[in-house]
């Protein structure tokens, strides 16, 4: 059988047994937390577990390393529809131990590319039209510094409140353990933090 004939016989048993029912709740997040983290396997069901979040405690945003790459790209909207529509007053970036993002080789990925069989030609008209695949298929040097990255470029973003306090955080793949990096308490830039810092 394939996945999808698994995914699909597992999914009409779920229905019919009404196995969603303890997962039942509304849009809108009960911790009013914004999760941007990895896709990493490993944290499918760790991370939620290990940070205490069940279904309707948190908006989670997944891609590979937890980057947002773009200030005005999709992580970032994601962040701002949260915030305005969904009433999240909290960010918490978790990044992890061990990513792979973690000193990703553009050359590396587009070579993989045209070993499947994508045309050279094609990296070079992706190239002449202007778009920087080196700048788009490179990581991070270490995952903490992608975690800080990321972190700095929603708590600058002109269109993100100022009261919005924007956490940094690493997670252990193994064990779940975590580790504050930045506390969004204490670098929020609220009238509070802003007075002090105009003394
Ligand atoms: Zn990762």
């Amino acid at each position: 059988m394939s996945i999808l004939s698994d995914i699909l016989t597992h999914n009409t048993r779920f229905v019919e047994r009404r196995e969603y029912e303890p997962f039942l709740t509304d849009p809108f997040p009960d911790k009013k937390l914004v999760v941007l983290t990895c896709m990493d396997t490993r944290l499918v069901e760790l991370l939620p577990r290990a940070m205490n979040i069940r279904n309707g405690d948190a908006k989670v945003i997944k891609n590979a390393g937890a980057i947002v790459s773009h200030p005005f790209g999709s992580v970032m909207r994601s962040v701002l529809v949260a915030v305005y529509e969904l009433m999240a007053d909290e960010v918490a970036v978790v990044g992890h131990y061990g990513c792979g993002m973690t000193g990703l080789s553009c050359a590396r990925v587009l070579q993989k590319a045209l070993d499947r069989g994508v045309p050279p030609a094609t990296l070079q008209t992706l190239e002449h039209s202007g778009i920087d695949l080196q700048r788009w298929l490179t990581g991070f040097d270490s995952p903490e510094d992608g975690v800080r990255q990321s972190v700095a470029v929603i708590r600058q973003h002109p269109l993100l409140p100022r009261e919005v306090a924007v956490h940094g955080l690493m997670i252990s793949p193994d064990t779940g353990r975590l580790d504050l990096l930045i506390d969004g308490y204490a670098d929020r830039a609220g009238p509070v933090a802003a007075a002090r810092s105009e003394r």
